[in-house]
């Protein structure tokens, strides 16, 4: 197997529960994974730290980044844009970690274009009620901010065929262990090439 690591890219609906399958795949296999954290223009929400979930950025310090040429790639999501910056993820890669980047679409496919080798994994929840539920259930969002995130849910549906693969995430733990197993199955290809 290489010794360098691999990019994956996990997307899926704002509320599929990506986060906590970030978490326990990271938990499990931490010396396989490096999650890399993305600069925002989004205010952090309630438990949300500057560093650990994201790098809280003003629009202008955002544009600064774009200019400078320090992100990967990044998009627009309902109002804030979003990037991955390049350092830590190339850094992680040379250490031979697979290197996760929970990120939307547009972004995805950017990645996509620049580092043909990544696998493109897709979470969504069981149901369309589910999702709504679950977005709900997080109480961090104002009705209008919820409208936007499922308006966008089913544009972004329409892209879904673009990814590797589509996890149906019912049971975290089977879900975990199917991208875990995908992960390590891209590498096992990539080294090969
Ligand atoms: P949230 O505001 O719920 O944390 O994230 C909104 C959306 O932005 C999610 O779909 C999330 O995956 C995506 N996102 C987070 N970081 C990045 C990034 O660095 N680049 C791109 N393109 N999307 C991101």
């Amino acid at each position: 197997m290489s010794r360098k690591g691999i990019l994956a890219v996990v997307s899926g609906f704002s509320g599929a529960g990506k986060g906590t399958l970030m978490k326990a795949l990271l938990s499990e296999h931490a010396d396989q994974y490096a999650l890399s954290i993305s600069a925002t223009t989004r205010g952090p929400r309630e438990g949300e730290v500057d560093g650990r979930e994201y790098f809280f950025k003003t629009k202008e310090q955002f544009e600064q980044m774009i200019e400078d040429g320090e992100l990967i790639e990044h998009a627009c999501y309902v109002g804030n844009y979003y990037g991955t910056p390049k350092s830590y993820v190339m850094e992680q890669l040379e250490a031979g970690k697979n290197v996760i980047l929970e990120i939307e679409i547009q972004g995805a496919l950017n990645v996509k274009k620049k580092f043909p080798d990544t696998l493109l994994l897709f979470v969504t929840p069981p149901s369309a009620q589910e999702l709504e539920h679950r977005l709900r259930g997080r109480g961090t969002e104002t009705d209008e901010v919820i409208r936007s995130r499922l308006k966008r849910a089913v544009e972004e549906a329409e892209f879904m065929d673009h990814y590797d693969y589509i996890l149906v995430n019912d049971d975290l733990e089977t879900c975990v262990q199917e991208m875990h197993e995908l992960i390590q199955a891209q590498r096992h290809k990539t080294s090969q090439n």
